[in-house]
């Protein structure tokens, strides 16, 4: 999007609130982390976090993306429809948490494809949107792009420039983007970071929005909006404080539940800052 300087200053950008619907413990990296076998034999907390953002959201009048877990979706297609009733975009974000980094590309092209036709098939409606778990490692997946693409999907939105490796897949911009690749081009959302003292610094999700004191993540929203959208990413476990804490060691496990009483005031703050859309109706404006 071309824009001159006098329109910069005027225009605010819209926000993205996504979630990545999943369980307390797809947590990556993490010695904790049961295998799949595991999961049907484990207490299913999604619902309880999904549902208090469906409330936060429709009192809003929100319509957010969520990146559905293909596991959580098939074993509970009554929250995909539920959210479709919201009127909230549903996007995949793979079967099984498994990095992209950790499969070959053909092993990658069915877990993306395989997803996308099961919440299709649930939700009635064409799944547009990918997230992979764990963000997007750069380097390590030179296909990511075309495969995503050969899996029938439009935009990604894994990409946390957080290094100079990952602004590089983005062409250096903290604004979402098209990107081409072999086979043609697909559009990305990159999550949201700001520079802080020379750095690139994420505050508005996960971890980050939960350390980040309440202030500052108020004052940098404002820098993102007057620049580039705000993309919002979140997880269910993170509205429910009662979920039950897994195996890490100690730097982990600060940073997986440090301050998770501070998600509902932070997020009613953002989400009172800004047009909150779908990323798939964005991404239609642009084509
Ligand atoms: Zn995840």
């Amino acid at each position: 999007m071309f824009m001159n300087k006098m329109e910069k200053k005027t225009e605010k950008y819209p926000g993205f609130m996504t979630v990545d619907v999943e369980e307390y413990y797809h947590i990556i990296g993490v010695k904790g982390t049961p295998p799949v076998t595991a999961w049907d034999s484990l207490p299913a907390r999604v619902e309880i976090g999904l549902n208090r953002y469906f409330e936060l959201l429709a009192a809003k009048e929100i319509k957010a993306t969520l990146f559905f877990l293909g596991y959580i979706a098939r074993n509970n297609p009554g929250l995909v429809r539920r959210a479709r009733e919201y009127g909230h975009e549903i996007a995949s974000h793979g079967m099984f948490h498994r990095e992209v980094s950790m499969m070959s590309s053909s092993e990658f092209h069915k877990d993306a494809l395989e997803s996308r036709l099961l919440l299709e098939d649930i939700s009635g409606e064409a799944v547009k949107g990918w997230r992979s778990p764990g963000f997007l490692i750069p380097g390590s997946t030179h296909w990511f792009f075309e495969k995503l693409l050969e899996a029938g999907y439009k935009y990604d939105s894994s990409v946390l420039p957080l290094k100079k490796s990952s602004m590089g897949i983005i062409g250096g911009s903290f604004a979402p983007c098209f990107i081409n690749c072999a086979g043609g081009k697909i559009y990305e959302f990159p999550i949201t970071v700001v520079k802080v003292l020379g750095m690139n610094v994420s505050m508005f999700g996960g971890g980050y929005l939960r350390f980040f004191p309440l202030k500052v993540i108020a004052r940098m929203k404002d820098k993102v909006l007057a620049r580039y959208p705000l993309t919002i990413y979140i997880h269910p476990r993170e509205i429910d404080t009662e979920h039950p804490h897994i195996e890490m060691n100690p730097l982990r496990k600060f940073k997986t539940y440090v301050n998770l009483t501070s998600v509902p005031a932070k997020l009613d703050m953002l989400l009172d800052s800004a047009k909150f859309i779908r990323m798939g109706d964005y991404l239609d404006a642009q084509e």
